[in-house]
């Protein structure tokens, strides 16, 4: 019954909120990295950003008026992660919220010894437990295309969102029954402790040091890599990209060399 209503609920809002066609070849002309998709794939990615953008609030802050593209281009890259996911990796939360630069959160914190601190350091984007995601636009457009070195802004903060599902984020998201939490941890420990060592000797990485930060950062780094420069992850890390194969249910790398050979 449940089910029949989400159904019924499903096709109202495709029917209602569809993307208009030229509004959708911009956004994915925009965003380079999502022509490893066969058009069956496209289509799905398209529901999806429909359904996405019914069920969260895309909002300006700080005088950013958020355009009906950027609308799009956001809900596109957030839905990448889950094209084949189940959409309720997203439940819990309401907004994303889209600043016009980098933006300070300005949090108060009190240490052990009662002095209570303000957060200062300006940031590009930021996942809240059951809260928004809060993104700077020019941090966006800057992280379009697989040029941007594996770097993606808005796949970062959405990786987090996904880790979040099962508490704090630590690296570790909720895994389907096929596969092993053990080995996940492992794996993913393993190349973080490598990755940290080639930071720590300052060592030149193709993928963003930042990774080295914690576990949830490596998850979140490593996932925009995957997405936007899948064959870097392949290379660097071949244990991981087969993990994250296993998660995402998606082989981008197998796209990209596919599709560079075409050209
Ligand atoms: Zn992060």
């Amino acid at each position: 019954m449940f089910e029949a209503i989400r159904n019924w609920r499903r096709r109202r809002v495709l029917k209602r909120s569809a993307i208009p066609d030229a509004l959708w070849r911009q956004a994915l002309e925009d965003r380079p990295f999502l022509a490893i998709y066969t058009e069956e794939e496209l289509a799905r990615l398209r529901e999806r950003v429909v359904l996405f953008l019914d069920a969260k609030g895309i909002v300006g802050a700080g005088g950013h008026n958020v355009t009906p593209l950027q609308r799009v281009i956001i809900a596109v890259e957030a839905c990448v992660l889950v094209l084949n996911l189940d959409f309720s990796y997203y439940d819990g939360w309401e907004n994303v919220i889209v600043y016009p630069d980098e933006f300070i959160p300005g949090r108060e914190w009190e240490d052990e010894t009662g002095v209570v601190h303000r957060d200062e350091a300006a940031l590009a984007g930021e996942a809240m437990p059951g809260g928004p995601v809060v993104l700077s636009w020019p941090d966006i457009e800057a992280s379009g295309d697989w040029n941007a070195g594996g770097m993606n802004l808005v796949i970062h903060e959405f990786a987090h969102k996904l880790d979040m599902r099962n508490g704090d984020a630590n690296g570790c998201p909720p895994l389907p029954a096929t596969m092993s939490p053990k080995q996940w941890q492992q794996t993913l420990n393993d190349a973080f402790e490598h990755f940290g060592g080639r930071v720590d000797r300052g060592d030149e990485t193709a993928i963003d040091p930042y990774a080295a930060e914690s576990p949830a950062e490596f998850f979140a780094v490593l996932s925009e890599v995957f997405f936007a420069d899948s064959t870097l992850l392949l290379h660097d890390y071949p244990d991981v990209y087969e993990q994250f194969m296993a998660f995402y249910r998606q082989d981008p790398a197998a796209r990209t060399e596919s599709l560079r050979d075409d050209v």
